[in-house]
């Protein structure tokens, strides 16, 4: 089938989107498409490349209306009224009773686009396709990635780039600033829509629970704290975690500034903005429970009659979260260093954790030489002995060969520039074989010159 749209967020009251049209370009070219995710999505376009641009940039769609949504957000911890500034929807394609919202992230201006032109560079959507997709391999919910289309634009950064639209599908894109913005407004009839529409559509498993806001609550933070431990597993540093750009859906969302480690370094920041280090690699699970606060405000009325009360309710369930994380991230270290679980684990772990700081080894190598018995002797000498001591449990699939490495994905848009796509077709098949795919060629950390010292928002 080709698109089936059903689209049910433009039922909800019109302050939280906009109509859009989506740009006209001339002369697309379809950079990458993701067959297997299409095939997920049960689309079976043709093989004619224009016909295939035609179909994502919703040129064949007749009836719909596409719009772009509204929102709000702290960004670095200050309030702003935000929105899809560069991101249309084409609709919410239905497949196998899943709902997927399909979105053209760089295909224009939109209401919401403040000062920017709405538009995106071919390397910063180059990069979103290759990361979103390597974190979808390496297990972790994420928004995906169907296809990266050049749009033969040229678009103003720090220099003139190529332009690019990415086509992003996603469980939804309601996000903690989508609350935000719902609950500016102070009016019950439209926060209590957005609500109840954010449960129908993605817990509805919770409508008939009797306290469901409090449900609601609950798991969004689960999905949050899991989902940062996942990051943390493979080394990730999401980079610009604002409210905005926390999805309710559980998913990963926005591949701005982020960056994978090679260094361990807890306190590694990457972003050009961040100069505090709010979003360091170890603040991660602190951000996402303070993002959390700033969600449970939005639904205090909801929770009890008598905020205080409510207050003390979201408090209580904020340091459960902040304990379930700690025993959480036990238990994730405990299973990449095959260890027994065990609440003493941590004292070996911090210990691993500070040997790789203090002699900048790579994060993801470090798991894998301990694996193949590798790990360097005059390092680890003591450290091997008090590990042997240990309870082992042997564990599959929990630390990954390949991550999308910075300098690779630099490498990949720098050859992409000069139409050169070898490199970053020859990644696009190795990242859905993190687990298995032993290519040295990507395995190897970055030399001095190659490394990767600060990525940028505004892309
Ligand atoms: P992000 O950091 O990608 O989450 O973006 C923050 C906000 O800025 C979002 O509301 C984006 O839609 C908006 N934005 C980012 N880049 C542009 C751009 N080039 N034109 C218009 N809006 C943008
Ligand atoms: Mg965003």
């Amino acid at each position: 089938m080709n698109w089936n749209f059903q689209n049910s967020y433009t039922e909800l009251p019109d302050i939280y989107y906009s109509n859009v049209t989506p740009e006209d370009y001339a002369n697309p070219k379809l950079l990458l498409f993701n067959n297997d995710l299409a095939n997920e999505l049960n689309l079976n376009f043709s093989n004619n490349e224009a016909e295939i641009c035609n179909y994502l940039l919703g040129k064949n769609i007749k009836s719909n209306k596409f719009f772009s949504q509204a929102y709000a957000g702290h960004q670095f911890g200050n309030f702003t009224i935000l929105g899809d500034g560069r991101a249309i929807f084409l609709g919410e394609h239905v497949n196998n009773k899943k709902r997927f919202d399909i979105q053209l992230k760089g295909s224009g201006k939109t209401p919401y686009s403040r000062n920017g032109d709405g538009k995106a560079t071919l390397g910063s959507m180059i990069r979103e396709y290759l990361v979103s997709e390597a974190m979808h391999y390496l297990n972790i919910p994420t928004t995906r990635a169907l296809a990266v289309i050049i749009t033969g634009e040229k678009v103003l950064r720090d220099r003139f780039e190529p332009g690019a639209i990415l086509v992003r599908v996603a469980k939804s894109h309601i996000r903690v600033g989508t609350f935000q913005f719902g609950s500016l407004l102070k009016k019950r009839n439209e926060f209590d829509s957005l609500i109840e529409y954010t449960i129908n559509r993605l817990y509805p498993e919770l409508t008939n629970e009797i306290n469901k806001y409090l449900h609601l609550f609950e798991k969004i933070c689960k999905l949050q704290i899991n989902l940062i431990i996942n990051w943390m597993r493979v080394g990730f540093i999401h980079g610009v975690m604002n409210t905005d750009n926390m999805s309710l859906s559980g998913e990963t969302i926005d591949y701005g500034p982020c960056a994978y480690l090679d260094q361990y370094n807890p306190k590694k920041v990457f972003s050009s903005i961040d100069k505090i280090g709010r979003y360091s690699f170890e603040n991660q699970p602190k951000i996402a429970l303070w993002n959390l606060a700033r969600f449970a405000e939005t639904i205090l009325h909801l929770i009890d009659s008598n905020e205080k009360k409510a207050v003390k309710i979201v408090e209580e369930i904020l340091l459960n979260y902040k304990k379930y994380f700690d025993l959480n991230w036990n238990l994730m270290m405990s299973k990449k260093l095959h260890l027994d679980f065990n609440n003493e684990n941590e004292n070996i772990i911090k210990e691993f954790l500070d040997l790789m700081h203090i002699y900048k080894l790579d994060y993801t190598n470090t798991f894998l030489e301990l694996e193949n018995n590798s790990l360097d002797k005059n390092i680890f000498e003591k450290w091997i002995c008090k590990y042997n001591k240990l309870k082992f449990k042997k564990n599959t699939k929990i630390n990954p060969n390949i991550i999308p490495r910075n300098h690779i994905i630099e490498k990949i848009i720098k050859d992409s520039y000069s139409n050169n796509y070898d490199l970053l077709y020859e990644f696009e098949k190795v990242i859905k074989q993190p687990y298995s795919n032993n290519d040295n060629k990507f395995k190897i950390p970055p030399s001095d010159s190659e490394k990767v010292y600060q990525t940028f928002c505004g892309t």
